[in-house]
Order: structure tokens, then C-alpha cells, then sequence
């Protein structure tokens, strides 16, 4: 017997060996003991709307049905799903949040033979699934601090140029995550026309439903004309159901095939089905919530930039506040004043910070605990 102790550590396959643990942040739990109702959790990007009433209506009854397994197929919910976008079932797949999706699909189409190719300043997971799929990254820098229409964001000349022949799968997030930054319908057709049939282009469309910009529509326009086109959203952000995990894609009837090969035959549970179904009736209630966003993202932006703070412009329900200095003093001063804003540091923009749009009262106190 070796007196070593023991470290599963050194047990780990190389391809999370490499991996760091996600940082949750703060303790938000304690912290809301410690702040009570003055806290403004503007740290994770969610809904202060809250989810439709309809929605909530919906998981209250479907909670006594909670001790069986859930509907494997989520068939009702892809039903409402396929009716909505106009694409057959068979060529949806719903996930435990649209994160799950994008893990899932560099596990199911790249591993250590190929290469994933992702933008820098792309939303987190991206390399984490390209990690633990053990491919190798390709980070594509993004456009420079001063760029005219998206600071930080996606250079999709310089993404298509990055492919080799040993790319699988290409990642884009439009609205990206956490700049806020976008590209247009025109700029995504020559994109997708450079990159070849065989490379899986993933559009993560976390934040669609906010978006108002002239000449985005979404991907979802291109899905028919290319076939390797997988677009991902989720219930998280504009259906404010965040805490129950529900995600779907996009793609060819084959891609999906594939995919349902590695998925977990239960992954979204029985309430979540019923939620997400619901919240997609209520057309009225995200009506709601796009016009509330667009107005106070506006309002808070501009209420920044009248006390000196440059808050990029954003198709989210968040703002990058680019400070040009280190964030983590500022960061620091608003926690202590029960303000959870997001340091950008992970994603080598140390001088930023991202803060959610709250309800009215939360922006306020965060106008008022600015430094
Ligand atoms: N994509 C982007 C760009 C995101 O910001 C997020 C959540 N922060 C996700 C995907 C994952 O969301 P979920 O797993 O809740 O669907």
C-alpha cells in the first residue's frame, strides 16, 4: 500500500485533465441572506419579468405527475416547437439547457482527430466542449476594442479562413455572450457559403428573442439551404425559466440522429416540459418581456454613459461595460453595496464587466451604488 494520498486528479482522461471547474461566482444563497430584498442579482444574465403565469400554472400541475419518468421524446413540447419555427420534429432536439446541447455536440462529432474552431470572447462553453470532446482549439481573435459596429466581436471572415480540413464543427453565438455583440443575416449567408458541407456550423441563439437589429431574422432562415447548419436556443433567457433547464436545436433530421445516440433518454424533466410548452403559448407575456428589455437596456445605457461608464451596444439583456482599466476594484465596490455584476476576467476582459438588466429598481440602486 503506497502512503501517497490519494488524487482521482491524476485518474482523469486527458481531456479533462485540461479542464478547469466551471466558477459559479458568488454564493448567491448566503448572499441574499446577507442583502435581504436590497440585492440586485445582475449577474447571470436572467429575466426580472419572470417566467408567464401561464408557464407557472402549467409546472404547478404538472408537479403530481412528477413521480413518473418524464416523456422521453419531449414529443408535446417538440410538437409546439415545430409548429412555431416551421421545421419537422425530427429535426429538433431538446436539451437540459442549451448548454448540454453544445457539449453534446462535440462529444457526438469531434474527438481527438479534429479540430473545433470558436471566436474569441465566444461564449464559455465553446472551449470547454471542444476540451472535453479531447479536439483541438481553434480560437480566432475578435475584432479590436475599436471596431465601429462590434467591439469584441465575432470576425467571421477571419472564422471561415481558420477552418482546415480537419474542422468539425465551427461554434458562433449571435447575439454573442458575453459582449452582446452581433452579425447580420448577410453576414452569416457568406459565412455559411465559404464553409464547407462536412464542418457543423453551430449558431448558438441563446439570446434571439431580444433582438430587434435591422437584418437579423436568426438562422434559422438558412437551416434548408444547409444542411450543416444547427442553430441552439433555450427557455432560459426571454422565457425566464432558467431554473429548470430547458434547451433545443435545430438542425438536419441526420445531425439529430446522431445526437440522440449520446443524449441521456431523460434529460429534461417532467415540469420543465410543461413549462417551456406553456411559456411558448404566451405570446403576449415575451411580447412583454422583449419590449421591457429593449426600453431599460436603453434607458441603463445611456443612464452609464451620463455618468461616464461606455456600455457597448447590445441585442441582449445585458450590458459589457468596458471600464479600460481593471474591473475588479469596481466589481468589489458594488458587491459590498449588494450589486452582483459579472467580472469578465475568465474570458481575458479583465477591464469589462457584464451586468444584466434588472427590473427598474434593481438599475437604480446599481446607478446608485456606481463609484
Ligand atoms: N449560450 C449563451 C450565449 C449563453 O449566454 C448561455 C447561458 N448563459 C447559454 C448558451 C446556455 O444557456 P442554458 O444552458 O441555460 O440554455
Amino acid at each position: 500500500m503506497s502512503g501517497a494520498p490519494f488524487d482521482a486528479a491524476v485518474l482523469a482522461n486527458a481531456a479533462t485533465a485540461a479542464l478547469r471547474a466551471y466558477d459559479p461566482g458568488h454564493d448567491l444563497p448566503a448572499l441574499r441572506r446577507r442583502f435581504g430584498p436590497a440585492i440586485a442579482e445582475l449577474g447571470s444574465n436572467e429575466n426580472p419579468l419572470g417566467p408567464s403565469p401561464r408557464a407557472l400554472e402549467a409546472m404547478h400541475a404538472a408537479l403530481t405527475g412528477a413521480w413518473r419518468y418524464p416523456d422521453p421524446r419531449g414529443l408535446a413540447l417538440k410538437s409546439a416547437l415545430s409548429a412555431r419555427l416551421g421545421v419537422a420534429i425530427e429535426r429538433i432536439a431538446l436539451g437540459n439547457g442549451s448548454h448540454e446541447l453544445l457539449m453534446l455536440l462535440a462529444q457526438c462529432f469531434a474527438d481527438a482527430a479534429h479540430s473545433v474552431v470558436f471566436p474569441e470572447y465566444g461564449f464559455a462553453v465553446f472551449p470547454i466542449a471542444t476540451a472535453a470532446a479531447g479536439a483541438r482549439p481553434i480560437r480566432v481573435p475578435a475584432f479590436p476594442r475599436d471596431h465601429a459596429s462590434a467591439p469584441y466581436g465575432h470576425d467571421l471572415d477571419a472564422l471561415a479562413a481558420a477552418v482546415r480540413a480537419d474542422t468539425r464543427i465551427v461554434y458562433l453565438a449571435n447575439p454573442n455572450n458575453p459582449t452582446g455583440t452581433w452579425f447580420d443575416d448577410d453576414a452569416l449567408a457568406r459565412f455559411l457559403a465559404r464553409v464547407p458541407r462536412d464542418v457543423l456550423v453551430v449558431v448558438d441563439e441563446a439570446y434571439h428573442e431580444y433582438v430587434d437589429a435591422p437584418g437579423l431574422s436568426g438562422a434559422m432562415r438558412f437551416a434548408d439551404r444547409h444542411p450543416n447548419l444547427v442553430v441552439t436556443r433555450t427557455f432560459s433567457k426571454a422565457h425566464a425559466l432558467a431554473g429548470l433547464r430547458v434547451g433545443y436545436l435545430v438542425a438536419d433530421a441526420s445531425t439529430v440522429a446522431v445526437i440522440e445516440r449520446l443524449r441521456e433518454s431523460f434529460n429534461v424533466n417532467h415540469v420543465a416540459l410543461a413549462g417551456a410548452e406553456a411559456a411558448l403559448a404566451d405570446g403576449g407575456h415575451l411580447e412583454r418581456v422583449r419590449a421591457f428589455n429593449r426600453s431599460e437596456r436603453e434607458w441603463l445605457r445611456a443612464a452609464l454613459g451620463a455618468r461616464g461608464y461606455r456600455a457597448l451596444p447590445s441585442q441582449t439583456n445585458f450590458l459589457l461595460v468596458d471600464l479600460a482599466r481593471d474591473a475588479a476594484e469596481f466589481e468589489r465596490h458594488l458587491f459590498e453595496c449588494g450589486v452582483i455584476v459579472r467580472p469578465m476576467g475568465g474570458y481575458g476582459l479583465g477591464h469589462t464587466v457584464r451586468i444584466g438588466i434588472g427590473s427598474r429598481a434593481e438599475n437604480q440602486r446599481l446607478l446608485d451604488a456606481l463609484p
